[in-house]
């Protein structure tokens, strides 16, 4: 198939770029970048989902005769001949110039054919799965419903009007995207054009712009109504004035109104601004982090590392609990609230920190999941003199930092912040997610210790971070020649 008939082509699995950005969609059809490395989790997943779509193919191998089709004219052809399953079809129709390659096609008790695609999970790009088994269904020409066997043994199926609706504007957009000699204009968003092959084709645009999107707090719909109001550039936004600023449905009180100005002013000259004081707990600080797997066989996020940074705040003060696999998940949780106990008899007056909610939101599931919310050390980690304190709030409260986000890792890895290096630049969450599969599948006892060593290394540097960030915040309190 030439260069160009490719790319008149509408693939079912455009809907991926295309549900995440239409400019995304236009490069992929017009420039496209071929070269991309996955990074490790992106990497890891790939190989979950073949693994998972082997085992698929091996359960319905033992059901049924699957034959596996090598063309579109192939697909037709077993189709004609009423193939039971057939793996790896694909489906074409040249007026629409659309194509769809769905995992199975499974012929029901009427001779009719269902598509059916394998999935880790629906939570994520569920849009984009709806799309893709809509667009099957189209080129099947029925109205059975499209099928998804998850990562969870669960078998989903996916039919209904708003399916459609989504199919009809996919295709009605990919049409128009191919024909398009330009990129059409979109707001940056850093969740979506973080990770995205083009952001170095798009950043550069979007800085020289000064598109208002840049800034923290600031997102695409709300950037279109200050666009409205002629507040175009964070040059624009830094001058306005909060009392003459109307109210916007994205954009509605004082404080906000507020912080976008003074966002704006810090993203000009790289200064912190001071809103309110800056009051942090009193007490003996231990600095609390966990590592979690939401890969698990049942998809039930699993904390396999609850590690902590107690006084005197050295590399020895580093301690943890840890849980090898999902079968010991409640030895792990109890041994949790064992050391959170022990904590409670060696100091007096402890505050737990961690940064954001994800701590606190994960002990109260599993408080739900062992149905322990009575249990006496929950309720105290979760009642109202609860230990936990959640340091992004007095920075969320108190600071404008000159900074996109608001991550441990932006405001800790900053030069000009707290300006803390973790020992193993590649770290990250889903890095150590890849690492913790690595270590439940070696069986090299040598080898697997290297592993948990390097995650509680990074673990450690986690929590060291928050130390590192609490007294910067400390710091940064008694300060005010800032202070704007
Ligand atoms: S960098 Fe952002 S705007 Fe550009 S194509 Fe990617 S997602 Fe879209």
């Amino acid at each position: 198939m030439s260069g160009t008939t490719n790319r008149l082509l509408i693939r079912a699995s455009d809907a991926t770029s295309w549900v995440m950005c239409i400019r995304r969609a236009w490069f992929d059809k017009h420039q496209p970048i071929t070269e991309v490395k996955p990074d490790a989790f992106m990497q890891f997943l790939f190989e979950a989902g073949l693994a998972h779509e082997a085992s698929v193919l091996k359960r319905l191998s033992e059901q049924y005769l699957v034959c596996r089709a090598n063309s579109a004219e192939h697909t037709l052809e077993l189709m004609e001949q009423g193939a039971q399953v057939i793996y790896q079809g694909r489906l074409v129709d040249s007026e629409m110039n659309l194509i769809g390659y769905p995992d199975f096609l499974i012929r029901n008790e009427n001779g009719l054919y269902q598509a059916a695609d394998v999935k880790l999970s629906l939570s994520e790009n569920k849009k984009t799965t709806q799309i893709q088994l809509g667009v099957y269904r189209r080129l099947l020409k029925n109205d059975l419903p499209a099928i998804v066997y998850l990562g969870d043994n669960r078998i989903a199926q996916l039919t209904g009007d708003d399916v459609d609706v989504s199919v009809d504007q996919f295709l009605a957009s990919m049409k128009q995207l191919i024909t398009d000699a330009q990129p059409p204009t979109v707001r940056y968003s850093y969740s979506r054009c973080e990770t995205c092959p083009y952001i170095n084709r798009c950043l550069p645009e979007f800085v020289r712009k000064e598109e208002t999107s840049l800034l923290y707090g600031v997102d695409g719909n709300m950037a279109d109504q200050l666009a409205q109001i002629d507040i175009s550039t964070i040059s624009q936004l830094a001058k306005s004035d909060a009392a003459f600023i109307p109210d916007l449905p994205h954009l509605r009180n004082e404080r906000k109104k507020t912080r976008a100005i003074v966002q704006a002013q810090s993203y000009l000259t790289g200064k912190i601004f001071q809103l309110e004081p800056i009051a942090l707990p009193e007490g003996i600080w231990i600095h609390f982090d966990i590592e979690d797997d939401p890969m698990t066989n049942s998809r039930v996020r699993h904390v396999y590392l609850w590690g902590f940074l107690v006084p005197s705040y050295t590399k020895t003060s580093f301690e943890y609990v840890w849980s090898d696999n999902e079968s010991n998940d409640y030895q792990g949780w109890i041994s949790f609230l064992q050391k959170i106990e022990d904590y409670r008899h060696r100091y007096t007056s402890i505050v737990i920190a961690h940064y954001s909610n994800h701590e606190k939101a994960t002990i109260k599931k599993y408080a739900q999941r062992y149905a322990m919310g009575n249990d006496k050390t929950v309720a105290w980690l979760l009642g109202d003199e609860s230990p936990l304190y959640d340091l992004q709030k007095p920075i969320l409260n108190s600071l404008i930092l000159p900074i996109q986000r608001y991550g441990l890792k932006d405001i800790c890895k900053n030069p000009n912040l707290v300006n803390f290096q973790w020992e193993n630049d590649e770290s990250g969450s889903q890095w150590s997610v890849v690492q913790f599969k690595k270590f439940q599948s070696e069986s090299d006892l040598t080898i697997k210790n290297f592993i948990k060593e390097t995650i509680l290394s990074y673990n450690r540097d986690d929590v060291t971070a928050t130390r590192k960030l609490e007294m910067w915040l400390r710091e940064l309190s008694q300060r005010n020649d800032f202070i704007d």
